[in-house]
């Protein structure tokens, strides 16, 4: 680690360190050392695929596109059950052990927050879950898990085995309203705190990436741990271009040695 890294490491343990709400930003590059790719990361899903396939749009109307999409979603290239949170991950978990966050607010679909140990209650889903599927018609919900067996033993596009209605992922997909609680939750959250944390988010997802601005916005403090740069960069207190996993746990190393 360079000692420019060092310094930055403890500039984000001593905002912490002083801070009493705490909210975590993340997004899918939190997830990419679990091994779940990001989007717009180098070597992202859309430098491979049409990203045209996951509109609600073509998702509801197109039956060949929701054959690909469920042949993705089926060959584990996304989010799969048995993926596991990473350092990044049990660092943000930590700051609940210790207090310190008033709230983790996730693009993310993958539940890893929670396997992680926060608490279902600290964690705000602005995109939705992969964890649960729901059919249009009837309004049954299955598991992904449930899903994912189907699939496996053949079924191409899974409809529900109660009414045969559509079935789709609780996730918001791209053309779709973002949900009105959570929205509404995560803004007054962010408006709230005394400092913001982004990890691993290239905040050009709207109105999602509007968050860390509210934060800076109510007058908080606000760190970005991002690998590539970002266009809120020029308005944070600190910004560090590294990996999450090694970064998170560096400050968080600091951070229990000052506290405890
Ligand atoms: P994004 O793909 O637009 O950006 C991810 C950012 O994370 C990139 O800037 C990349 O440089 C950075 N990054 C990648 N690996 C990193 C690492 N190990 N440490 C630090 N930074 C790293 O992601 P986004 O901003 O979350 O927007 C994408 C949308 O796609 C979200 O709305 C989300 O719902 C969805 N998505 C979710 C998952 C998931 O649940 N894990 C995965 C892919 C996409
Ligand atoms: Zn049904």
């Amino acid at each position: 680690m360079t000692s420019n890294e060092q310094f930055l490491i403890q500039k984000v343990a001593d905002l912490i360190v002083t801070s009493s709400k705490v909210v975590v930003f993340t997004g899918a590059g939190i997830s990419t050392e679990s091994g779940i790719p990001d989007f717009r990361g180098p070597g992202g899903l859309w430098t491979k695929y049409d990203p045209e396939i996951f509109t609600v749009q073509r998702f509801l109307h197109d039956p060949e596109a929701r054959k690909t999409y469920w042949k993705l979603r089926g060959s584990g290239e996304f989010v799969h059950s048995d993926v596991q949170p990473n350092p990044a991950h049990y660092a943000v978990a930590e700051l609940e052990k210790i207090g310190k966050l008033d709230c983790v607010i996730t693009q993310n679909v993958d539940g890893l927050h929670e396997k992680a140990g926060n608490s279902p209650d600290k964690v705000i889903h602005l995109h939705g879950t992969m964890e649960k599927v729901k059919c249009l018609q009837c309004g049954r919900q299955y598991s992904m898990d449930e899903v994912y067996r189907w699939i496996a033993g053949g079924i191409e596009v899974p409809d529900c085995p109660e009414c045969s209605g559509l079935l789709k992922p609780q996730v918001v997909f791209f053309g779709e309203a973002m949900p009105a609680w959570e929205t509404a939750e995560a803004q007054r959250r962010s408006e709230n705190c005394d400092l913001c944390i982004v990890i691993g988010s290239s905040l050009v997802v709207y109105p999602a990436a509007l968050m860390p601005q509210y934060a800076l916005q109510g007058g908080a403090r606000l760190a970005i741990i991002n690998r590539e740069p970002t266009d809120l960069d020029p308005s944070a207190d600190v910004c560090i271009h590294e990996g999450a996993g090694k970064t998170m746990s560096a400050i968080m190393a600091i951070v229990r040695e000052k506290i405890c």
